[in-house]
């Protein structure tokens, strides 16, 4: 049923690992931090969302347990909410993805700057980790942040990708263009 997602995600996950190669300097994730997870509001297209709760019954029953209750929290504290509602992943547990081969697509570009055109202008976003010290925080000065930031480190390969996910860099998706990933919904909206 998800084959030709598959197929997307292996050619999606060869990308970024080259952008995560080529900006290597700037890097600074490492196993057991997880704070890409601990606050956002994880937008995920129809597709990705039904491809992560496939693997939802494999979970341990006591896990699937956890994050019913934790989504349900979580929605209560957005039904009172006004404006963008930053939360934890109710997927993270113990600091740690329990469906990490399911996860979305936003999820696997964690950590990378992302690269968009505003006005036609090209502006790069770091992510939020940089102003703790961590990826990019040697370039944190964002105001001019723009390609030359990153061509005096000696970064040369791809730098970046957009936030638009599903759809950027055409050549990654040849050959999967069948695929529909619907509406696009933070999280929360899609219990
Ligand atoms: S699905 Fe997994 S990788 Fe994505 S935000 Fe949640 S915990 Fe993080």
């Amino acid at each position: 049923m998800f084959k030709i997602y598959e197929k997307y995600l292996e050619a999606i996950d060869e990308y970024l690992s080259k952008c995560f190669k080529s900006q290597g300097v700037f890097i600074h994730c490492k196993s057991g931090c997880s704070m890409c997870c601990e606050v956002g509001e994880y937008p995920f297209s129809r597709l990705e969302m039904e491809y992560l709760m496939n693997g939802f019954p494999e979970l341990a029953v006591n896990v699937q347990v956890l994050i019913k209750s934790k989504i349900k929290e979580l929605k209560l504290r957005k039904k009172d909410f006004s404006g963008r509602f930053m939360h934890e992943c109710p997927f993270l547990i113990e600091k740690k993805c329990v469906l990490y081969s399911r996860r979305g697509v936003v999820c696997r570009t964690f950590g990378l700057a992302s690269f968009e055109q505003i006005d036609g202008r090209p502006v790069i976003k770091l992510p939020e980790c940089s102003r703790h010290g961590l990826n990019y925080s040697e370039i944190l000065d964002t105001s001019k942040l723009g390609i030359e930031a990153f061509q005096k480190y000696g970064v040369s390969g791809p730098i970046s990708h957009s936030l638009s996910l599903n759809y950027f860099e055409k050549e990654i998706i040849r050959g999967v263009n069948s695929l529909e990933f619907g509406e696009i919904r933070s999280m929360l909206d899609w219990f």
